[in-house]
């Protein structure tokens, strides 16, 4: 009982927004889902901000090289889909069944092309598929054995599915599980256990043409049902992208950020309302979801370069480089920066 009071605390004391409206403007910005005080050793936390440095490096290299901001946000997560710390790709987490099942999506500001893919289960790089059903064909999702079948057929790279075992995740779903049967033995409602499930990847960039663009990858929630499909591979709900107003990417529990309709609800607060970054995302994210209790994130940047992070947790790890080539990485509010040129 004292643990979740001071939990709560906790988490009111780090619910309010970080935003900034930079200058000079941010072409790049990624996060890795949201985190827990207590899950994260100084080391952790020190092999966290340095898979989010590989990540914008990977990002930043290619819109310096006057490359777009599509393949930027590609780059920047395909990064953390090969890092084993974070809930995507290589470090996904466990479904119900004790096997990883991946979403992803990506979208383009200029001509609001997207595509997506979920419940993956041996594509290396999901993000690379998403982009891939958004290029090479007529659809935006692909699901299951379709988009394993079409990432075979164009050539992506593909892996056993043991592949995306990692201990660390593996020991998570054990305690979910294990916390699951205990509620349920003492009648209680299942809580959504987000603590077992961080580590959501997403990017948001933008390019010097001025084209934005977002992408969000995903092994979900652990210890979630064979076949669930949470936010980030639905346009509009975890990702969204548009030259007019903002590129979007989200973390938090799915459900609620799919039934808000999120990334595009800020978009509309945006375009109708005028609202800038920081006032469209807090109002999602601030406004709605925190008086629900439901944590999560938006990192939301716009064609100016104007970006905000709103999260209602205890952390976001969390980075951006600016077009002066200055890199800052963030987490439990403490701040570094290294210059790129
Ligand atoms: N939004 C993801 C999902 O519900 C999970 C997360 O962001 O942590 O699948």
């Amino acid at each position: 009982m004292t643990r979740n009071i001071n939990l709560f605390f906790i988490l009111l004391q780090a619910s309010f927004i970080h935003a900034t409206t930079a200058i000079p403007k941010v072409v790049i910005a990624i996060h890795g889902g949201t985190a827990d005080h207590e899950e994260i050793s100084p080391l952790l936390e020190k092999e966290i901000l340095d898979g989010l440095a590989t990540s914008l490096k990977a990002g930043y290299q290619i819109l310096k090289n006057k490359g777009g901001s599509l393949a930027a946000v590609e780059a920047a997560v395909k990064v953390l889909e090969n890092n084993p710390l974070f809930n995507a790709g290589k470090g996904a987490v466990f479904t119900e069944e004790g096997k990883n099942e991946m979403d992803a999506s990506i979208m383009e500001g200029r001509t609001k092309k997207a595509g997506a893919v979920a419940s993956t289960t041996i594509i290396k790089n999901p993000i690379s598929a998403a982009r891939a059903v958004m290029e090479k064909t007529r659809h935006v999702l692909l699901v299951g054995n379709g988009a394993d079948q079409f990432a075979k057929d164009n050539g992506l790279e593909i892996v056993d599915p043991k592949y995306f075992y990692t201990e660390r995740r593996w020991k998570e779903w054990q305690k979910s599980k294990q916390k699951k049967n205990q509620n349920k033995q003492s009648g209680l409602p299942t809580p959504w256990n987000r603590h077992f499930s961080l580590g959501t990847t997403g990017a948001v960039a933008l390019d010097p043409l001025g084209n934005l663009a977002a992408a969000t990858s995903t092994g979900g929630l652990t210890n979630k049902m064979h076949g669930r499909v949470g936010d980030s591979p639905l346009i509009g709900a975890g990702t969204y992208a548009d030259n007019e107003t903002a590129a979007i990417s989200c973390t938090g529990v799915g459900e609620y950020f799919i039934r808000f309709g999120v990334a595009h609800e800020i978009t509309a607060l945006m375009k109708y309302k005028g609202y800038d970054v920081a006032k469209a995302s807090d109002t999602l994210i601030q406004e709605t979801l925190k008086p629900l209790k439901v944590e999560g994130a938006a990192i939301v940047l716009d064609a100016k370069g104007n970006l905000a992070f709103s999260y209602f947790a205890e952390g976001l790890p969390r980075g951006y480089v600016t077009d002066d080539g200055v890199l800052h990485l963030l987490i439990f509010e403490k701040e570094t920066t290294q210059s790129l040129r």
